[in-house]
C-alpha cells in the first residue's frame, strides 16, 4: 500500500493522490519529491560526488562484487521476491543490477537527492524512482524486500530508518542492508563521505532487533582483500579534498582486477557458509515478522 504522509493512512492509488486528504507530492525533474525540504537542504552527502561516484562504480574493483554479493544474497534468501525497494538508490549502480540478475521483478528506487535520482534515471528509464526522507517512507507492507548498501551509516537515527524499511516490506518480507564494519577502519574516506559511523557486527544486530526485525544472517565480505586495504591506507592517503576526488582510486587498473578477482572467489566461500570474524563490510539479511 501506499502511505500518505499527511493524513498517515493507507491508500493504494496508482497516482498518488491521497483519498482521504487530497495530499499530493511535488513534483520535480519528473520525481515525485515526498520530501522536498530534505531535497533542497542535502542530507550530509556532497552531490559533487555523483560524478565520481559514477566514474568508480564502473571501474573500481570493489562495486561490481558488491553488487553480485547482493543479487547472490536476494535470490538466495528471498527466492520468491517479485519487487524491491532500494532506499538510497543514489545513481542506481545497485539498483539496475538487480533488474539485469531478475528481469521480472519490479524495482523502486528512493533518494533524498534528486541529483543522484537523475543519474539513476539513466541507468534505469522505466523505473519508479522518488524523491524521500529515509525516515519517512510512504509505503506500508508493499514490497517483497526492501534494501540499503552504504546508505544507513550516514543516518543519525539508523534504527528509524531500518524500521521505515520494515514498515515498507510485508510482513514475512526481507530487509538487506550493507553497511561499512571495523572503527579501526576509520579513513579520511569515511570523513568525506560523512559517515557517522562504521559498525561492529553486534552493533549492527542490535539497531535490526532494535527495529524490530529478526536477523537471518549477518555476513562479514571483503575479508580477504582487508590487508591489503590496511597497507594501500599506510602508504596512499586518499588524494583531493572531495569524495569524488578521493574515490578516483589510484590503483592500477590491473590490480584493480585482481582485487576483484580475490573478492570473487571469497564470495564462493560466503556462499558455501564461510562466516568470516572480519572483512570491510557486513552484510545484513533480516525478516520483517509475520503478523500475529
Ligand atoms: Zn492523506
Amino acid at each position: 500500500m501506499h502511505f500518505c504522509l499527511s493524513c498517515a493512512t493507507d491508500h493504494a492509488q496508482a497516482d498518488w493522490v491521497c483519498p482521504h486528504c487530497g495530499f499530493t507530492p511535488e513534483v520535480r525533474s519528473g520525481f515525485r519529491c515526498f520530501s522536498p525540504t530534505l531535497a533542497d537542504q542535502g542530507g550530509s552527502f556532497d552531490v559533487a560526488s555523483f560524478e565520481g561516484l559514477a566514474k568508480a562504480e564502473d571501474s573500481s574493483f570493489w562495486f561490481p562484487p558488491r553488487n553480485r554479493l547482493i543479487t547472490w544474497a536476494l535470490g538466495h534468501y528471498f527466492p520468491q521476491a517479485s519487487s524491491f525497494l532500494e532506499l538510497g538508490c543514489g545513481t542506481g549502480y545497485v539498483l539496475s543490477g538487480v533488474k539485469r540478475a531478475f528481469p521480472q521483478m519490479t524495482v523502486t528506487g528512493a533518494d533524498i537527492y534528486v541529483e543522484g535520482l537523475e543519474r539513476a534515471r539513466r541507468r534505469l528509464p522505466d523505473t519508479e524512482l522518488i524523491q524521500v526522507d529515509g525516515l519517512a517512507l510512504p509505503y506500508r507492507s508493499h514490497f517483497d524486500v526492501a534494501g540499503a548498501f552504504d546508505v544507513v551509516e550516514h543516518i543519525d537515527d539508523d534504527v528509524g530508518a531500518l524500521e521505515q524499511m520494515k514498515l515498507a516490506v510485508k510482513p514475512g518480507g526481507g530487509v538487506m542492508v550493507v553497511v561499512p564494519q571495523h572503527k579501526f577502519l576509520w579513513s579520511r574516506i569515511d570523513d568525506l563521505a560523512a559517515h557517522r559511523r562504521r559498525y561492529s557486527r553486534a552493533m549492527l544486530e542490535r539497531a535490526a532487533t532494535a527495529a524490530g526485525l529478526e536477523v537471518v544472517r549477518i555476513m562479514s565480505f571483503a575479508a580477504w582483500t582487508l590487508p591489503l586495504q590496511m597497507v594501500s591506507r599506510m602508504v596512499s592517503k586518499p588524494k583531493g579534498d572531495t569524495l569524488a576526488e578521493a574515490l578516483e582510486l589510484h590503483m592500477p587498473a590491473m590490480l584493480q582486477r585482481f582485487l576483484e578477482a580475490v573478492l570473487d572467489i571469497e564470495q564462493a566461500t560466503i556462499r558455501a557458509g564461510v562466516n568470516y570474524p572480519f572483512g570491510a563490510s557486513l552484510l545484513l539479511i533480516a525478516k520483517r515478522p509475520e503478523a500475529k
